[in-house]
Order: C-alpha cells, then sequence, then structure tokens
C-alpha cells in the first residue's frame, strides 16, 4: 500500500507521483511516505464509489447480508489489535494503551453498525394518515456516494465513526484521511478486502487537506460529505458544499467546562480533570479544559492537581509506564507552545508545566500544563488548544458557574462534579453542549450520540443518529381506492 491509494479495489499511485512524509512524533524521523492525492486521484475514487452504488451489489444486498461483511471487519480489527495500535503509536505518538483502546473502540462499532445494518430490513413503517383510500409506508435507502473528511487525533477510530455507518446504512464512499495519520486507515482498505467488502463501495485517497480534501469536498459525485476537524475548515467545507447543496455533517472543535462543586471528593476530581485533559495528549476536541471549581475547594484541589499533575510520565508512546506521549507533529507542538506563550503575555499564572520536559530533547513534547487567574474574556480561556493545557478558574455559585460554562461560542462537551444528584440533574440540563458528563469526563460509547451545539457543528454522530446521517428517508404514498379520483374528470 505503500504511497498509493486504494481505489475500485486495487492500489494505485497518485497521479502526481507526489508523496507526503510520514513522521515519528517520538523521534522525529521518517519512517513512511504516502501518496499526495489530488483532483484526478479524487474523482477516481468518487467515479469508482459511484460505480459499486450504481450497478454494485451493495445498496441492493439486505442489511444482513451486509452485516456479516461488518462482521467479519469487527473480527479481523480484534486480531489485529496490537499490530494496529502498533502503527498508531508510530504515526500519531499516542502511548500504547490509549492505542489499542481506540482500535478495540472500532472493533465494537461495527459490530454495533452490523446490528443495526440488520434492523434496517424491517425498517419499512407504515404511517398513520387521515384518508382510508390511501396508505403510507415510510422507508430508508442509502444516501448514494459518501466523502468523509477526517483529522489526526484519533485515526482510526474517526475513520470507523463514518466508515462503519456508511457502510452499514449501503452507500459506497471516499475516506480521506488527515494527510499526518493515514496509515491505519489504509489498513481498514485490507481489513475490508479480507472481509468481502466488493471492490468500489470503500476507496481510500490520501493527501493534504487543501488539495484531495477540498477535490473531495466541491465533487458533485458525493451525495453526502460527512466531515470532523477544525472550525475553520468545517466553515470552508460548508460554503463549498453549498454550490450544490449537499448533505453535509461536521464534527468540530470544542473548549469545554468541567464544573466541580466543594461537596466531591477531591481525589476523585483531581483524576477527572486530568483525564479530562491530558488524555490524548489533550488533543480531544472533547477535552473539558476549562475547568471551573467552586471557591471553597479551589485552593486544595489545585495543590493536589499540581502535585499529581507533575508525576505524569512522560515519553515515546511504545515505553511502558508512559502517560503523555508527544504532540502528533511539529505544527502541533508550536501551536500549542504559542498559545501557552499567549496564555502568559495575557496576564494568565502557569501553575505547573509551560514548556518542553527535561530530558527528552527529540520529539513534539509538551509538558502538562495548568494555567490560572485567566481573564474570562482572554483568548486561553475561550479559544481551543488541543493540547495538555488546562486552565481553571473558581466560582462562588451555581448559578455563576453555568453562566460562566455556556459562556463560550462552542457547545460539544461539558460536565459537572457533585455528590448532589439533583444538583448534577439540574446543571447537566443547563448545559449548552451536545455530550454531557456526570462525575466523570470523556468516557462514550458507539450506542450514543456524538456531536455538538453552537459552533462545535451539525448533526451527531454514532448511535441510530450516525446511521441516519447515511440514509434517505422515502415516502411511498398509494391509492388503493377502485373508484376514480374525480378531480378532472367527474
Ligand atoms: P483540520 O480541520 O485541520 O483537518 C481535518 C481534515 O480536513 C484533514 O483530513 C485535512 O486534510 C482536511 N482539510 C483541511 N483543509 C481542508 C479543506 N480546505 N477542504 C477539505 N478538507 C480539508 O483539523 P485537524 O487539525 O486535523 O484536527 C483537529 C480539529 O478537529 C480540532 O479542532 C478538533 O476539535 C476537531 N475534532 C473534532 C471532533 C468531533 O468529534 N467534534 C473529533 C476530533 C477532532
Amino acid at each position: 500500500m505503500q504511497n498509493k491509494h486504494y481505489i475500485a479495489g486495487q492500489w494505485v499511485p497518485s497521479t502526481s507521483n507526489e508523496t507526503i512524509d510520514v513522521i515519528n512524533p517520538a523521534t522525529e524521523e521518517v519512517f513512511e511516505s504516502i501518496a499526495a492525492g489530488n483532483t484526478t486521484d479524487i474523482d477516481a475514487a468518487v467515479v469508482a464509489a459511484r460505480d459499486a452504488f450504481d450497478n454494485g451489489p451493495w445498496p441492493k444486498m439486505s442489511g444482513a447480508e451486509r452485516a456479516v461483511i461488518l462482521r467479519k471487519m469487527a473480527v479481523i480489527i480484534n486480531e489485529r489489535i496490537d499490530d494496529l495500535a502498533a502503527i498508531e503509536v508510530k504515526d500519531n505518538g499516542k502511548p500504547f494503551p490509549e492505542a489499542q483502546w481506540d482500535i478495540e473502540d472500532c472493533a465494537a462499532t461495527f459490530e454495533f453498525y452490523a446490528g443495526l445494518a440488520e434492523q434496517l430490513d424491517s425498517s419499512e413503517e407504515v404511517i398513520e394518515i387521515p384518508e382510508p383510500r390511501f396508505s403510507t409506508t415510510v422507508v430508508k435507502e442509502p444516501i448514494g456516494v459518501a466523502g468523509a473528511i477526517i483529522p489526526w487525533n484519533y485515526p482510526l477510530l474517526m475513520a470507523t465513526w463514518k466508515v462503519a455507518p456508511a457502510l452499514a446504512a449501503g452507500c459506497s464512499m471516499v475516506l480521506k484521511p488527515s494527510e499526518v495519520t493515514s496509515l491505519t486507515a489504509l489498513n481498514l482498505a485490507d481489513i475490508a478486502e479480507q472481509a468481502g467488502l466488493p471492490p468500489g463501495v470503500l476507496n481510500i485517497v490520501t493527501g493534504r487537506g487543501q488539495e484531495a480534501g477540498q477535490a473531495l469536498a466541491e465533487h458533485k459525485g458525493v451525495d453526502k460529505l460527512a466531515f470532523t476537524g477544525s472550525v475553520p475548515t468545517g466553515s470552508k467545507i460548508m460554503q463549498v458544499a453549498a454550490r450544490d447543496i449537499k448533505n453535509i455533517s461536521l464534527e468540530l472543535g470544542g473548549k469545554s467546562p468541567l464544573l466541580v462543586f466543594s461537596d466531591c471528593d477531591i481525589e476523585k476530581a483531581v483524576e477527572w480533570i486530568m483525564f479530562g485533559v491530558f488524555w490524548n495528549q489533550g488533543q480531544v476536541c472533547s477535552s473539558t479544559s476549562r475547568v471551573l471549581v467552586e471557591q471553597s475547594l479551589y485552593p486544595a484541589l489545585l495543590e493536589r492537581l499540581a502535585e499529581e499533575t507533575k508525576k505524569i510520565t512522560i515519553g515515546a508512546g511504545d515505553k511502558d509506564g508512559v502517560l503523555l506521549g508527544p504532540l502528533v507533529n511539529k505544527t502541533q507542538y508550536e501551536k500549542v507552545l504559542q498559545a501557552i506563550d499567549r496564555g502568559v503575555a495575557d496576564g494568565a499564572k502557569i501553575l505547573t508545566g509551560g514548556g518542553k520536559p527535561e530530558g527528552l530533547e527529540k520529539g513534539y513534547y509538551v509538558e502538562p500544563t495548568i494555567f490560572t487567574d485567566m481573564e474570562e474574556d482572554s483568548w486561553i480561556w475561550q479559544e481551543e488548544i488541543f493540547g495538555p493545557v488546562v486552565c481553571i478558574k473558581s466560582f462562588d455559585t451555581e448559578e455563576q458557574a453555568i453562566r460562566m460554562a455556556n459562556n463560550s461560542r462552542f457547545g460539544l462537551a461539558a460536565a459537572v462534579m457533585s455528590k448532589d444528584k439533583q444538583r448534577c440533574k439540574r446543571v447537566a440540563k443547563a448545559f449548552r453542549a451536545g455530550i454531557v458528563w456526570v462525575n466523570c469526563s470523556q468516557p462514550t460509547f458507539c450506542e450514543a450520540p456524538w456531536g455538538g451545539y453552537k459552533q462545535s457543528g451539525i448533526g451527531r454522530e454514532l448511535g441510530i443518529w450516525g446511521l441516519n446521517n447515511y440514509l434517505e428517508t422515502k415516502q411511498i404514498t398509494s391509492f388503493d381506492s377502485d373508484e376514480p379520483w374525480g378531480w378532472y374528470i367527474k
């Protein structure tokens, strides 16, 4: 698969012959390269997907038949957990146990959508209508050719969140992974082929966003575009999609709040704050990177949090015991260090961290960093950093905490920690966010909807909502009476 795209069931080089280096973020060394796809490559992939959709067996198969192949994909992924996780570590930098967790999740997601594919076979519904001479049924059909553009933070998992439901629905598709981390997504082609997916149903074109990504978003042969990435790119995609009224779903960024009330166990709060922002090196769209702590607990919590944060083992993702790996690449590393500088320039104080860890000269490492004393309207409090950086402020009342939590242009996730169940319920309801955690932060399951309010996106992935992204709804209304209609001809 080296330097090749996967189109119509074949590995083919890029028409430009151009390649992109793949760099291990722990060593800064080039260890692989991928093909730099362009408009011509994307066009070939969309043509293959269109042919597979219009003339191939996939959309015509029953959901149960498609489920057999999706389940085989889940089995193969499960058999390859360690091998795929090792690729992810080298490509993305994440610690090996995190990568294993991602890959297990991918298998679970294929398995889950196999179940939903089966349910599609009995999804035809008869709708109650007031006119006895008519009957109406509603059927779900695959939307057609889907385009999927994904980011680099969970390379195989973000691909799976789109590929599994699109295939379950009976769509054919073109996947454009992030140019930073394409390797596990390319492996998906082999997995699909081994599982018996017909050629042309899943096509994968690697390449840069401005070339391959934009060509896919602009392509008239794409019926649905599913995008996960940053707000600026999401906005560009929306503009491009508007030209053809293309159906889009957008999973974008966030700056999610975590509210800690003083009645909660301080040790549990410290652990979930850390998990909420240092997991995956903080490169998580739903990361709870704005923490609000009730004033009476604030000093003690800061002390414990700093103590535990300093103990985090930083290093290459393939080393035992490492809990914080390098950031994904030089660009992201520089962006995060610049964000830290900006926080300091704006007057915020660093409680711990703030730079490159000692003893790790090579690799894109950033210390886990805690900021305090920032203004509520400051850049560092309001904007997504996408690194291991948490901003903490105190609050006095529940009302104030909710107001501060919702004072954001994002609305992806939010979390609350308190022993008072009634309060948790109240606060959960008051959050303007699509995902809410109570007494935890981050765990999510493929059965539940995922997506944001406000600028964090449009639509939901996962669960039945994820499947509906790739389905059209058709009504079939029938005039069942033997009597004439009698409007023009009496
Ligand atoms: P990005 O927007 O830079 O890139 C995402 C994808 O879009 C990549 O494949 C890229 O090649 C492509 N792309 C870039 N420019 C394009 C263009 N003009 N047209 C079409 N495609 C283009 O984002 P990133 O840096 O890869 O990922 C980080 C961002 O993703 C963060 O903002 C994060 O919050 C967000 N994210 C959101 C979710 C979610 O579920 N809401 C999940 C993961 C990441």
